[in-house]
């Protein structure tokens, strides 16, 4: 059988429906739909999306000579249906020519209107119409249309002006006009003949006469479209495949211009903005579609309370409104009755925000779309909780209509939409954490510390951060750097904070001496606006307001029901009581990942800290580790008292030592004092501390394994406060983690000091705790031997930021410098350190999970690698059967979501 290219609709009939998305795309799909259930809808056809593929697999003409019997008979159905003929000079029918894609590319490809317009066949729309400023506009407009969609004629470079608006533009200024509206019919006359006389300059050939010829080469172009630079570049950013390909629509034209009974209009079935329950739109008497977008004249609201609504906030009097600006529901009562009636029914119909395009013709109202609206994270929220109060949709549905990373919106601050719209963007790096920033630059840790205590706002712009800036990042609106990627340093912490962060922005030249970043010609000093876009790593010049993250009851009710159908847990990252506290607001149910070392900054801890690891010998060490325990043992009581009751996992020390150490002068001579020593002998002990490659040097369980004391201190620390919470009725859960391991003997090694320590004491105290002792599986032969491992460790937390490093080979500090390159090139289709690699990482996390359990069935599985809040991620470790994700305070929700979410599509 021949495969089926064109579907028609029209007079409550169709050959497609709402559910024939992928062929028909949305628009086609939804236009089938709107005619099966009596919404009024101008005929039409759709060429299917596959046309689009074969199109560019075997060429135009090929393409064109396979649809050429269909489209003609398609045509016929239009004619009869309208009672008029293509081409026709008596009684002629124009159309449109639209694409429409699977997924909405608003405004990325093009469309042509009024196409059939030739000079004889204006005639006859005059005769027809009897208005010939009408048929007269219509025809220059699709002039201009067709020569800039078909016809190439579009400005050559992006400085010059279109080649038809400059022709309208002299003209104007001849007649001493300001609008087009104001030309006479003459003049649209005139238009048209120099239209086509710059055609025929530019191009070489006549303007095309025949109706068919021109139908042919709008749905060529309507294909030709799919790979233009906008439409490739949003696919790009949308995720979209070029294989899905357009469909086109082919449709009779209705006339929003054709008189006072006549006008166009889009309108929103809920509010798109607050998700407000208020059907909303703008329309214009008299107008054609484009006039509503173009912003040459003021479009009205549809509704009265709309209306009033934007006269207050326009300071137009309620006399000015009525006279100038009223609604349709004041200025067409009936039409507009229709309307709203049919709006309703089309959202009770697709159980979801409509946005919808109509055109009024001479008092008749016409659909010409419809689909779901998009919205912000808020309406989002609030259009699916209302819907699921209404009844419309079920609790499942409801979940699923959520996006989970779209809640981010909620959760922090956000720029004033109007004040971002006129930012100039002046450079673009990674969106390490999400949300907006907006404050004065400087570049150290102590300075943002002055300037925050002065009453200043700050952005801290870094190279990169070290766990020295901690203090600086912790005063600053939101962080800068010029390198790191996606787990780097700045981007682990901003995220734990919730601080804005963009990360490997590389075109800026920072200079730490003169306190200046170069960005092209642009030279910003300390003190200098900047604005970051944590969200999709924009960096703007000079500041930008932003709104405060509010919670609302709707967000809540989402969250419990999120919880009602999870498998999967969800804990979070985090090394402080406040963060710990903030996650439980969100919903942890327990802590994954405490980085210990975190909390060596503060104050006289890391003095301590300094202290052993500048020591030369075991004694030194342990002398230092002795001040270090207290301090060490009142943070973990703090954070244990704030999980009250559930878990707590807590890493043994893991990064380079290299890292802790005075890097400078001063702080090299304060620790010479502190420990009686030269200030040589301190030099000497940094500099044999550093390594050519520190991720994969001293670091992990091999700090443990070489200085077992450490691991001894930690012990008494994390036990100790436990014991004492225990005596004030607090339970804890601790979990004892040891990182990095690569083989099961450093594992044991490890739990031995453990154990042992905790025995002692136990029988010293005369009490005890339970706990466990399990590892991080982070290194490939970690998992690689996970059943060995398993028959030691009593947990497993994936450390899929170290095990996506060590897989790809790639360093987590330093990706940004080709991740671009390899994501043009499609080398990689995403970063790998913010989604999960499923197919090589994740076969590492299925591997290991499986043999582990193998040996130990109830072996406890997680992952606290920065996954564990990304929403494809913490779906994939629901389908491999972990126990729990763990992730930052701030995108707990997220994973809240994402796995109710999956444990929904998986039933
Ligand atoms: C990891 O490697 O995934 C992890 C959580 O540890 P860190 O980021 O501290 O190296
Ligand atoms: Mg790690």
């Amino acid at each position: 059988m021949n495969k089926k290219r064109v579907y028609t609709f029209g007079n409550g009939k169709a050959e497609g429906q709402a559910n024939m998305k992928n062929l028909l795309g949305g628009k086609g799909a939804n236009l089938a739909e709107m005619n099966l259930i009596g919404v009024p809808v101008p005929p039409g056809f759709t060429i299917t999306t596959e046309v689009c593929s074969e199109y560019y697999e075997l060429g135009r003409d090929k393409v064109v000579s396979l649809l050429q019997e269909d489209v003609k008979n398609a045509i016929a159905n239009i004619e009869q249906l309208m009672n008029a003929t293509f081409g026709d000079i008596e009684n002629p029918l124009l159309v449109s020519v639209r694409s429409g894609a699977r997924a909405s590319m608003p405004g990325m490809m093009d469309t042509i209107l009024n196409l059939g317009l030739n000079d004889d066949v204006v005639e006859g729309l005059i005769r027809k119409t009897n208005n010939p400023r009408f048929a007269w506009d219509s025809y220059r407009r699709f002039v201009q249309m067709y020569g800039d969609v078909v016809l190439g004629m579009k400005p050559v470079n992006k400085e010059d002006i279109d080649p038809f608006e400059e022709i309208i533009e002299e003209l104007k200024e001849e007649r001493g006009v300001k609008l087009d509206n104001e030309l006479s019919v003459d003049d649209l006359k005139l238009l048209v003949s120099k239209f086509k006389k710059a055609v025929k300059n530019q191009t070489g050939h006549d303007f095309p006469t025949s109706a068919y010829d021109q139908l042919w080469g709008a749905i060529c172009a309507v294909f030709d479209s799919w790979m233009n630079d906008r439409a490739i570049l949003y696919r790009k950013m949308e995720g979209i495949p070029a294989e899905w390909g357009t469909a086109v629509n082919v449709q009779a034209m209705v006339f929003g211009n054709m008189g006072e009974t006549s006008a166009t209009g889009v309108c929103f079935s809920r509010d798109a903005g607050s998700g407000e329950d208020l059907f909303n739109g703008e329309y214009l008497i008299n107008a054609q579609g484009e006039d509503v977008v173009a912003g040459i004249r003021t479009p009205q609201q549809i509704t009265k309370v709309g209306s009033q609504r934007w006269a207050e906030l326009a300071c137009v009097s309620e006399e000015e409104r009525l006279a100038k600006y009223p609604s349709m529901e004041e200025a067409m009562p009936s039409i507009y009755a229709e309307l709203d009636a049919l709006q309703t029914k089309l959202e009770n119909h697709y159980k979801d925000m409509q946005d919808m395009e109509f055109t009024v013709q001479e008092g008749k109202l016409w659909f010409l779309q419809t689909r779901n609206g998009k919205r912000t994270g808020f309406a989002m929220v609030k259009i699916a909780m209302d819907l699921l109060r209404e009844g419309m949709i079920d609790e499942k549905t409801a979940l699923l209509r959520v996006e989970p990373n779209k809640l981010d919106e909620l959760l922090h601050p956000v720029f004033d939409k109007k004040a971002l719209k006129v930012a100039s963007v002046i450079a673009k790096g990674l969106p390490a954490s999400p949300g907006a920033a907006t404050g004065q630059i400087v570049f150290f840790a102590d300075d943002a510390a002055e300037w925050h205590a002065k009453g200043h706002k700050v952005i801290m712009v870094r190279i990169e951060t070290s766990p020295e800036d901690l203090a600086g990042m912790a005063v600053a609106q939101g962080i800068l750097t010029a390198r790191g990627g996606m787990t780097s340093h700045a981007a682990v912490v901003a995220r734990g904070m919730g601080k804005c962060c963009v990360s490997g922005a590389g075109a800026l030249k920072i200079d730490y001496k003169n306190k200046t970043i170069q960005v092209g010609d642009l030279v910003l000093k300390e003190g200098d606006y900047i604005s970051l876009n944590g969200s999709n790593g924009e960096v703007y010049l000079g500041q930008i307001q932003t709104k405060e993250a509010e919670l609302s009851d709707d967000f809540r009710e989402l969250m419990t029901l999120a919880d009602k159908y999870t498998k999967l847990k969800v804990r979070t990252n985090a090394d402080t009581p406040c963060d710990a506290q903030i996650a439980r607001n969100f919903g942890a149910v327990g802590i994954g990942l405490c980085r210990t070392e975190h909390m060596f900054f503060e104050g006289e801890k890391i003095k301590a800290m300094r202290e052993m690891i500048l020591s030369e010998d075991t004694e030194g060490r342990v002398k230092a580790l002795s001040k270090i325990l207290p301090y060490q043992q009142a943070d973990f009581k703090g954070i244990f008292r704030a999980m009250d009751g559930c878990p707590v996992t807590v890493r043994l020390l893991d990064p380079p030592l290299h890292e802790f150490v005075p890097h400078d002068l001063k702080g090299q001579e304060d620790m010479a004092a502190m420990m009686g020593v030269s200030v040589k002998k301190i030099q000497e002990r940094v500099e044999s501390l550093s390594e050519q490659n520190p991720m994969l040097g001293h670091r992990g369980c091999r700090l443990g394994n070489t200085y077992p004391e450490i691991t001894e201190m930690q012990t008494l620390a994390i036990l100790g406060a436990a014991l004492e919470l225990k005596a004030e009725g607090i339970h804890t859960y601790p979990e004892i983690m040891v990182p990095l391991i690569g083989n099961v003997v450093e594992f044991q090694q490890q739990e031995a000091v453990i154990r042992k320590t905790a025995e002692k004491l136990f029988a010293e105290k005369g009490d005890s705790i339970e706990f466990t002792v399990g590892t991080m599986i982070e290194v490939p032969r970690a998992a690689l031997t996970a059943d060995k491992v398993a028959s030691s460790a009593e947990f497993f937390s994936f450390g899929t930021n170290d095990l996506t490093q060590m897989t790809f080979g790639y360093s987590r500090d330093d990706i940004a410098s080709f991740l671009p390159v390899y994501l043009d090139k499609k080398i990689l289709q995403v970063d790998p350190f913010q989604v999960l690699d499923q197919e090589g990482v994740g076969q590492l996390v299925r591997m290991a999970t499986e043999k582990g359990r193998s040996i130990r069935p109830d072996l406890k599985c997680g992952i606290c690698g920065e996954h564990g809040g990304e929403p494809s991620s913490v779906k994939f470790c629901h389908r491999v059967g972990l126990n729990y994700v763990s992730c930052s305070p701030f995108r707990v929700p997220i994973a809240r979501l994402a796995a109710a979410q999956a444990a929904i599509e998986e039933a």
